[in-house]
C-alpha cells in the first residue's frame, strides 16, 4: 500500500486477535510497530516474530523494525509511558490503532458498577485517551497522523446481554466521527472499522464448538465468519496514502451481517 514504508504504528492489544493480524500486515506493509499487550508477553512475542518473518523474510534486517511495549489502556500513567517509549524508539508516531477491547455478558439490568467501569474504561475511555495522546504527538510533529478504531457490528447493532460492549462501541463511532471532523484540517485522518463476528480468542466460547459456529454463521449472509487477516486488510488500506480522502468513516467488514440477514427471503408485503 502507498505511503506506509518508514512510517510507525502503535497497535494496542496486538498480542492476539485482530491486533496482532494488523501488526503483522503493517510491518509486511514497511511500517515500524510498537505492539501494546498488557499481560500476554508470549502473545506480543509471537507477534513480534511472525511481523518481522513477513516484513523481512530470512533477512536479519530489511528496515523495518518493531518494539513490544507493556501497558493497560484503562491506565493512563501507562498510556503515557507507552506512547514515550514509542516516540524515544522510533522518533515520532504515525500511526494510531485503537484496539484492545474486552466484553462481559450480563442481563442489562444485572450489570456490576464496577464491570461497567471496566469495560468502558478499556473499550472506550482507554481508546479515547490513546487518541488523545496521538493526537498531541501528531499535532508536536507537524506531519500527517491516522487513527483507527477498532470498533464492532455493534456500533450500530444493539446486543442484548453486552450492554456496556453495545455502549462502548456505540460512543467509539461518535468518537471516530468527531475526532475527524475536529483535526480534518490539521492532517489528522480519523476512521474505524467495524468487523463483524471474527475467529479470535474473544470469541472462544463459539469458534471451537461447531455446534455454536453453526448457528452465528447462519446469521451471516456470507455464510462464515471472518478472519483477522481480512480486518488487518482494511486497515492498511484505511492508514495508506490510498486512503487520503477518507475520514470520519466507519468501515464494517462483516460478510453482510449488517445487512439485515431477516430479509433475504421476503417475509411481508
Ligand atoms: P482478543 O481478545 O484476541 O483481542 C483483544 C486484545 O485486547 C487482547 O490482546 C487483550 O490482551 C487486549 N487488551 C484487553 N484489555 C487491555 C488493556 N486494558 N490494555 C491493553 N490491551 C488490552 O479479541 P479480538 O477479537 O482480536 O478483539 C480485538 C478488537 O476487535 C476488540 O476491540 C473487539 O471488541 C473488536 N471486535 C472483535 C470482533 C470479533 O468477532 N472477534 C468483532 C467485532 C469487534
Amino acid at each position: 500500500m502507498k505511503g506506509l514504508k518508514g512510517k510507525t504504528a502503535l497497535i494496542t492489544g496486538a498480542s492476539s486477535g485482530i491486533g496482532q493480524a494488523i501488526a503483522i500486515r503493517l510491518a509486511q506493509e514497511g511500517c515500524n510497530i510498537a505492539i501494546n499487550y498488557r499481560k500476554n508477553p508470549d502473545g506480543a512475542e509471537d507477534t513480534e516474530e511472525l511481523a518481522m518473518q513477513k516484513a523481512c523474510g530470512d533477512a536479519e534486517q530489511c528496515g523495518v523494525q518493531s518494539l513490544l511495549v507493556q501497558g493497560d489502556v484503562s491506565k493512563e500513567e501507562d498510556i503515557q509511558q507507552v506512547m514515550q517509549a514509542v516516540v524515544e524508539k522510533f522518533g515520532g508516531l504515525d500511526i494510531l490503532i485503537n484496539n484492545a477491547g474486552i466484553q462481559t455478558e450480563y442481563a442489562s439490568h444485572e450489570v456490576p458498577t464496577e464491570e461497567f467501569d471496566r469495560i468502558i474504561g478499556v473499550n472506550l475511555r482507554g481508546a479515547y485517551l490513546c487518541a488523545r495522546e496521538a493526537i498531541q504527538q501528531f499535532l508536536e510533529q507537524n506531519r500527517p497522523g491516522v487513527i483507527i478504531n477498532v470498533s464492532s457490528v455493534h456500533e450500530i447493532i444493539p446486543r442484548p446481554m453486552y450492554i456496556t460492549y453495545s455502549i462502548s462501541k456505540g460512543g467509539m463511532g461518535n468518537m471516530t466521527r468527531t475526532l475527524a471532523l475536529e483535526y480534518a484540517n490539521r492532517g489528522i485522518r480519523v476512521n474505524a472499522i467495524a468487523p463483524g463476528a471474527t475467529i479470535t480468542p474473544i470469541n472462544d466460547a463459539w469458534t471451537d464448538d461447531p455446534e455454536q459456529k453453526a448457528i452465528v454463521e447462519s446469521h451471516i449472509p456470507m455464510g462464515r465468519a471472518g478472519t483477522s487477516e481480512e480486518m488487518a486488510a482494511a486497515v492498511a488500506f484505511l492508514v495508506s496514502d490510498e486512503a487520503t480522502y477518507i475520514t470520519g468513516q466507519t468501515l464494517y467488514i462483516d460478510g453482510g451481517l449488517t445487512l439485515y440477514a431477516d430479509f433475504r427471503e421476503p417475509w411481508s408485503a
